[in-house]
C-alpha cells in the first residue's frame, strides 16, 4: 500500500506521521516536496549565533495538537514557553498597553478598550448577528457593532499580525469560528465575545521548541519513517482505475509515481491545478483562495534598550512598512540575554511594490521605523537577515469554510484523496496540525475499507 503526500510542509509530515500511525510499518509513504528542505513556512536558521526563526515562530498551546504533535516525537523535554511579557501597541507615537479581555482585538467589555480606542457601540436587531449558514467579514462586524476605531486600532493589526491581510475581506467564520458559533446565538457581539473569551487559566497560551522549530519538523519527518523525496515537484495528478498517478520531477525529465491515494498538502495555486483534471469544483474553490505576502527582518544588537515589552503591534498607518515587531530574546528567555534579538515584520495585503525593495533597502526601513515607533536611536545591528514570504499567507473570505466543505464533498466521490493545510484549514500550526491528521484519518478508513 503506497500513500503519496504532496507537499513537506508541517501538514504533510503530521499527516505522514498519523498515516504510519494507522496503517503501520508495511505501508509505503511517499512525502514529494518540491523545495530543498522540509518545513514549508517553519524555518529555522542560524543567525548571530543562535537558532532563529526565519518564518513561523511559535506554537498555540492553548490548543492540543502542535504539544501532542511535538510530545509524540520526543521533543517533549524541549518545549519552551515565553516570558510573559506582554506585546504593547504603538499608537499615536508611543506604546501603550494591549488591552486585557479581548479577543483578537475585539472586547467583551468595551470599557476595556475605552483607554485607546473610542467605542461606538452600534446595535442591530434582536435577531442573533449571524443567521445559520451565513458569514461576514470581520471588518465589517466590528464596524457596525463597535466602530472603526476598535477596528482599525486593535482587532486589525492583531489579524495583521497573523493574516497580513484586510479586516474587509477576511471571514470571520473561518478566521474566529467559535466567536461565529457564538454569533449565531447572540444579537450582541460583546455577548458572543464574552461567551467564547477562556478565563486566564494561567497556562502559557504559547510554545516553541527550544533549538527551534525546524527540530520538530525533522522529528516529525524521522518518526513518520516516510519515503522523503526533496526537490520533487508534483505536476500532474489523475485517477487511474488501481488508484492514483502523479507526474512529477524536472519538465525534460518527468517521472511517473502511482499511490493507492494521495494527500495534497500544499498551498491553495498548487492544490487547484493538481485537482482541475479531477474535480473541477474543488480546483475553482481553491483557486479563489488569495494570499498575501510578508517580510521578516531579523536584526542582532550586542547592546540596545528595548522597554519591557515582547514587542508590539502598530496599526496600518499611510507609508508605514512595519506592522509588528517580536523583541525576540525577550520574548524567548531560553535564547539566553547575550545578544538582543529583534524580529521585525512589514507587509499587509496590496503592500507587494514594499516587498519588492532589495533586502538593504528593506532592512534600513524596517530600522528607521522602529526606531520611529520606540522613540529612539537605534544602534548599528552586529548582524541582520531578511526573510521573503512571497503569497505566503491565505486569506479566507466570507464563505470559505463553507467553499471547502462542499469541495471536500466532491473529491470523497472520487476517494482516496484529500486536501489539507493551510490553504483550508486554518493558518496556524496547530491547525495545519490537526487538519493533516484529519485527512490521514480519512485515507487511512477509506483505505481499510477498500481492503476490506
Ligand atoms: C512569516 C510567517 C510567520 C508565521 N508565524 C506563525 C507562528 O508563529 N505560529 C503559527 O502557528 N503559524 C505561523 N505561520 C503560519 C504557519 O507557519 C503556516 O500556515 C504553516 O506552517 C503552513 O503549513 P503547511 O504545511 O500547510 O504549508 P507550507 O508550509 O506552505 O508547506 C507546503 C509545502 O508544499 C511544497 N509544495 C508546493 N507545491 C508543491 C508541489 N507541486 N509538489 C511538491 N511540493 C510542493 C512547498 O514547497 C511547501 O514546502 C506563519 C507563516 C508565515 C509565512
Amino acid at each position: 500500500m503506497r500513500v503519496l503526500i504532496v507537499g513537506g510542509g508541517i501538514t504533510g509530515l503530521a499527516a505522514a506521521h498519523r498515516l504510519r500511525e494507522r496503517l503501520g510499518e508495511d505501508a509505503e509513504i511517499v512525502v514529494a516536496e518540491r523545495s530543498d528542505r522540509l518545513g514549508g513556512k517553519i524555518h529555522t536558521v542560524d543567525f548571530a549565533g543562535r537558532p532563529v526563526e526565519a518564518g513561523a515562530e511559535s506554537l498555540l498551546a492553548a490548543r492540543p495538537e502542535a504539544i501532542d504533535l511535538a510530545k509524540a516525537v520526543g521533543l517533549g523535554d524541549a518545549l519552551v514557553h515565553p516570558s510573559g511579557l506582554k506585546p504593547a501597541l504603538s499608537l499615536d507615537g508611543r506604546l501603550r498597553d494591549f488591552p486585557t479581555g479581548t479577543m483578537m482585538g475585539i472586547p467583551a467589555d468595551p470599557a476595556d478598550v475605552a483607554a485607546v480606542a473610542d467605542v461606538k457601540e452600534g446595535h442591530g436587531s434582536d435577531r442573533p448577528i449571524l443567521a445559520p449558514g451565513a458569514d461576514m467579514s470581520v471588518g465589517e462586524l466590528v464596524r457596525s457593532r463597535l466602530g472603526s476605531e476598535v477596528l482599525d486600532r486593535l482587532v486589525a493589526p492583531m489579524l495583521s499580525g497573523v493574516y497580513a491581510g484586510d479586516v474587509d475581506r477576511l471571514s470571520v467564520t473561518a478566521v474566529m469560528p467559535q466567536l461565529a458559533s457564538a454569533l449565531r446565538r447572540h444579537s450582541r457581539l460583546t455577548d458572543a465575545v464574552a461567551e467564547v473569551k477562556r478565563p486566564a487559566s494561567g497556562k502559557p497560551v504559547f510554545a516553541t521548541v527550544d533549538g527551534g522549530l525546524g527540530r520538530l519538523v525533522k522529528a516529525t519527518s524521522a518518526e513518520a519513517r516516510a519515503d522523503v523525496r526533496i526537490g520533487m515537484t508534483v505536476r500532474e495528478l489523475r485517477q487511474t482505475p488501481y488508484g492514483w498517478e502523479v507526474v512529477a520531477g524536472p519538465v525534460p525529465d518527468p517521472m511517473k509515481v502511482t499511490a493507492d491515494a494521495v494527500i495534497l498538502a500544499v498551498p491553495a495555486s498548487p492544490a487547484a491545478r493538481l485537482l482541475r483534471g479531477v474535480e473541477p469544483e474543488a480546483a475553482a474553490a481553491l483557486s479563489g483562495v488569495a494570499y498575501a505576502s510578508v517580510a521578516l527582518a531579523a536584526f542582532a544588537f550586542d547592546h540596545i534598550d528595548l522597554p519591557e515589552r515582547s514587542g508590539f503591534l502598530a496599526p496600518a498607518s499611510a507609508g508605514r512598512a512595519v506592522k509588528a515587531a517580536t523583541f525576540f530574546s525577550q520574548k524567548w528567555p531560553h535564547l539566553g540575554t547575550r545578544r538582543a534579538i529583534l524580529r521585525v515584520s512589514m507587509g499587509r495585503i496590496g503592500d507587494e511594490a514594499l516587498l519588492q525593495s532589495d533586502d538593504a533597502t528593506l532592512a534600513k526601513t524596517a530600522l528607521r521605523e522602529l526606531g520611529e515607533h520606540l522613540g529612539q536611536r537605534i544602534p548599528e545591528p552586529v548582524a541582520q537577515r531578511v526573510d521573503r514570504w512571497g503569497g505566503a499567507l491565505p486569506q479566507y473570505a466570507p464563505g470559505h469554510p463553507e467553499r471547502i466543505r462542499a469541495a471536500r464533498e466532491k473529491l470523497r466521490e472520487h476517494r482516496g484523496i484529500a486536501i489539507a493545510g493551510a490553504a483550508v484549514d486554518g493558518v496556524g500550526i496547530a491547525a495545519c496540525i490537526a487538519s493533516g491528521r484529519a485527512a490521514a484519518d480519512e485515507i487511512a478508513a477509506q483505505l481499510a475499507t477498500e481492503s476490506d
